[in-house]
């Protein structure tokens, strides 16, 4: 049950270690002319942190592509009861079956009934023959040819967008953009507010002297060729130049995660999860051409409970570790603590 009462905040500070280069796109505009084609984002002016400075025009990691791709990797791997009927899938799937649902709704509210139209349900789309009635359309347009494509791009944004089901742990962490779906959703069911947020990774002290160093002053970036073999001619063409960021920097950020409920603390099972699926996929572009791998290292896990906020306490450290290393057992150590905290405050 939703307590309304913010119980503790638990932070998770990491070094993530470029193992190949990572681009993630920046402004061209910003780039001089004569520059490459596809630069990579950077600090448009220096950055004072709590600790250190990061140069102008160090690359960093934004908070928003992080948790864009962990998001949508949690979306095709979590099977967890869906929406107001509760359906035991995945994200991607609980869109896709919506964006069918809203498809056919449409339909019927603008077409008039033809076997064609119902074919076209049927093959195109995956709708099941069942929900496909004669009497339910109410239309008074002729379904034509040419209105298929309008109907297929509806489709593709509808299924293809962040699961916005309200009630599953991914919509509770990440949020959902669509406040429209809480309409129909009963009020013990509100998803309360986004309970993660990502900071920006900037790349570490050391890394920073690093670059410098092989790369020269100011220079924190490598330009790589790409292009396509002509399958006749075996000769390259389309010559692209990618920046990116050289595998072996390595960027620190934070993670936090707001906790609202005992069941809150289960979210933090799912958030790792969603590390390492990072782990085994890529962040950034191009990353089938085998761009963007990267690795966690360094992981500190702390909590700051009520009285962190209220009296000045201090943090308490749950976890110190790798990826690999952390148990979820540590989620009961964790509830004990969060308890503890909150009677004691
Ligand atoms: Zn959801």
């Amino acid at each position: 049950m939703q307590t309304y009462t913010l119980l503790g905040v638990i932070s998770i500070k990491y070094h993530l270690k470029l193992k190949t280069g990572l681009h993630i796109g920046g402004a061209k505009e910003n780039f001089e002319i004569g520059g490459v084609d596809n630069p990579v984002i950077k600090l448009p002016m220096e950055l004072e942190l709590k600790d250190r400075t990061i140069p102008k025009d160090a690359p960093y990691i934004p908070g928003s592509s992080l948790k864009g791709k962990i998001r949508s990797l949690l979306e095709w791997e979590l099977k967890e009861p869906k929406g107001t009927d509760r359906e035991n899938t995945t994200s991607v799937q609980y869109m896709v079956n919506y964006a069918k649902n809203k498809l056919l709704e449409d339909v019927k509210k603008n077409y008039k009934y033809s076997d064609k139209l119902k074919q076209i349900l049927i093959n195109q789309f995956g709708i099941d023959e069942s929900y496909i009635n004669e009497a339910e359309f109410k239309g008074n347009k002729d379904f034509e040819e040419k209105h298929l494509s309008k109907l297929i791009s509806d489709f593709k944004n509808i299924a293809g967008s962040p699961c916005n089901c309200g009630v599953c742990s991914i919509c509770k962490m990440f949020g959902v953009s669509d406040i429209k779906v809480f309409r129909n959703l009963p009020p013990n069911q509100l998803p309360g507010p986004p309970r993660v947020e990502f900071s920006d990774a900037y790349p570490t002290e050391e890394s920073i002297r690093l670059l410098n160093k092989h790369l020269g002053e100011g220079i924190f970036t490598e330009l790589k060729v790409e292009n396509v073999i002509n399958r006749i001619t075996s000769e390259s063409q389309n010559l692209r130049t990618n920046e990116r960021v050289p595998a072996g920097v390595e960027f620190e950020g934070e993670i936090t995660l707001d906790i609202y409920s005992n069941e809150d603390i289960e979210l933090l099972k799912k958030l790792i999860t969603g590390l390492k699926l990072l782990e085994n996929s890529y962040l950034g572009g191009s990353g089938s051409r085998g761009y963007g791998k990267v690795e966690f290292s360094e992981i500190t896990i702390t909590l700051r409970g009520r009285n962190y906020f209220e009296n000045n306490a201090q943090e308490e450290e749950i976890f110190k570790g790798t990826l690999k290393e952390w148990n979820n057992k540590k989620l009961n150590d964790l509830s004990q603590k969060l308890q503890n905290n909150s009677n004691g405050g």
